[in-house]
């Protein structure tokens, strides 16, 4: 059976794409056959037919990536790692035209705005914890002036990792730098709608000289896959992005081997705006904090609380910008900036939303609608007057729709802020910084953004509150999540 396929994008970049499941550096067949179809959410067609892994087949990946462990990674020299994940990063800059029209294709991001940025986000990530490799190091601990504690930072071994689709290659980054410059070997599990750019990444992997079995990549289906490795007795670790429903189910699973478990999950995230803020730039960051990869985003701040006194300028000048910067369209133009969302029931989904709005009593400020007849195209969109009760302001949509809404009060915005079961991001716009610092400390949520939104550094944990998560990724704190913590007891001279 062919592990790969000759795809002609629609830029018209022809190339070789992967298909089979990537275990011991080489392409293999499902074993039993299953195929996932991944649909181009512009035009709607299959852009190619992936091997889906079957429990089988991750039993292969999980003996690959154990004796990889073993045998070669436990070993391996610091440096060596350190130097694999900058060649990793040095192919991804040799590689950006093609990763990014794939991904463009597979994902519905805009080539340039959009996926340029995320392969950016991959290269920042390899090299960032390339520089961690060799300072992985424990501490030492004085127990009595007799006896110390020498503190090793040991890796967990064999780390499952479950990846969504709305950032297919940069959530793999997050994932992959951390766990790699930790010393640990890892198994990927790819979204079902997404598998084509991570899978070219295998021939990367394999170019940079990766060991076999220190990566594995596999596309499969959630409910097969996915259960299989968060269930796994020979997978040590399982971090996993994605809702929070699903977020559950793996954490269930795993708790059968008791396996250590990271979770970045679903938010419903809130930027309060102050009357003193600057309005121009609150507007600016609203729209990019909700709008951004067609508001794909976990921590999206998708319910804005506008201060009564400047409510109808803020909502005026959304709308303005909003319609002056509107550029939906094809994903390899350079001038457009919103592609289509990821899926038919995404799409549908969303539109429901978009309908639940208008019955609830909404202000449809600005779009709604589906402005071309194929793709999965849906205008930024702009509700005012959202009421507490209305599903579009409690539920995740994610997709591009923003709810606005009017407080008097610092106490008022932010009791409701926090009136979620969510705690992902979170905004305030106000000049006053002695506001911005008190807010901050009673927002819930694993971010605050003051004066921004939904900005990222690969140097700065990220994660969530309440049920938006267990444990950060990026910078340090990332890399926390993927080693053991021994505590060697060292007698210098106690005697009994
Ligand atoms: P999803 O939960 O449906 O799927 C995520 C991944 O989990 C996919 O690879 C899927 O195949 C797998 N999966 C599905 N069922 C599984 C199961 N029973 N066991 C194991 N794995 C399973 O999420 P999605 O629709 O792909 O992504 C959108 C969601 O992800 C949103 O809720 C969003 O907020 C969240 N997200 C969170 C972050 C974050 O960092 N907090 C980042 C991106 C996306």
């Amino acid at each position: 059976m062919a592990t790969s396929v000759p795809v002609t994008l629609p830029n018209g970049l022809t190339y070789e794409q992967p298909t089979g499941l990537f275990i011991n550096n080489e392409f293999i067949p499902s074993s039993d056959g299953e195929l996932i179809a991944s649909i181009n959410p512009s035009t709607e067609e299959v852009i190619a037919e992936v091997h889906a892994a079957s429990i089988e087949d991750i039993d292969k990946a999980v003996i690959s990536s154990r004796k990889a462990f073993k045998e070669v990674w436990k070993n391996y020299s610091i440096d060596g790692i350190s130097r694999l994940l900058h060649k990793l990063a040095d192919l991804f800059e040799r590689d950006r035209e093609i990763l990014t029209s794939i991904e463009a294709a597979d994902s519905g991001k805009p080539q340039i705005s959009n996926a340029s940025g995320d392969i950016d986000e991959c290269v920042l990530q390899f090299r960032y914890y390339a520089g961690w490799a060799d300072k992985r190091g424990g501490t030492v601990a004085e127990a009595t002036s007799d006896k110390l504690g020498y503190i090793v930072h040991e890796p967990h071994g064999v780390c499952g990792q479950i990846i969504p689709w709305n950032y297919p290659l940069a959530m793999a980054s997050w994932k992959i730098g951390p766990a790699i410059a930790a010393g640990n070997v890892i198994i990927i599990k790819l979204a079902e709608n997404t598998p084509l750019s991570m899978l070219y990444v295998g021939k990367l992997i394999v170019e940079a000289g990766f060991p076999p079995g220190v990566i594995n990549i596999v596309a499969g289906h959630g409910k097969i896959a996915g259960n299989a490795i968060a269930t796994h007795p020979g997978i040590d670790k399982v971090a996993f992005t994605g809702s929070t429903l699903t977020g559950k189910s793996v954490m269930a699973a795993a708790a059968q081997t008791l396996k250590n478990v990271t979770l970045e999950c679903g938010g419903k995230s809130p930027m309060i705006v102050f009357d003193d803020a600057d309005i121009d730039q609150a507007v600016k960051w609203g729209h990019w904090g909700i709008m951004y990869n067609m508001g794909q985003n976990c921590s999206s701040t998708s319910r804005i609380l506008i201060q009564d006194t400047i409510y109808d300028k803020f909502v005026d000048a959304l709308v303005k910008y909003t319609k002056e910067t509107y550029s939906v369209g094809d994903v390899y133009d350079a001038t457009k900036h919103h592609g289509p969302v990821i899926s038919k029931v995404q799409f549908d989904k969303i539109l429901g939303y978009v309908e639940s709005g208008k019955e609830q009593g909404a202000t449809l400020a600005f779009g709604g609608k589906a402005p071309y007849e194929k793709g999965y195209f849906i205008e930024p969109t702009i509700f005012s007057d959202v009421t507490d009760e209305m599903k579009i302001w409690k539920e995740e949509i994610f997709g591009p729709v923003v709810c606005l809404s009017k407080f008097s009060t610092e106490e008022e915005a932010l009791y409701r802020a926090n009136d979620t079961t969510y705690g992902l991001g979170s905004a305030i716009f106000s000049a006053d910084i002695s506001r911005c610092l008190r807010v901050s400390r009673e927002l819930d949520a694993g971010t605050v953004w003051i004066n921004s939104s939904n900005d990222t550094s690969h140097r700065i944990p990220f994660g969530g509150f309440k049920m938006s998560g267990i444990g950060s990724e990026l910078g340090q704190y990332g890399l926390d999540n993927y080693t053991l913590k021994k505590a060697i007891h060292v007698n210098i001279g106690s005697k009994l």
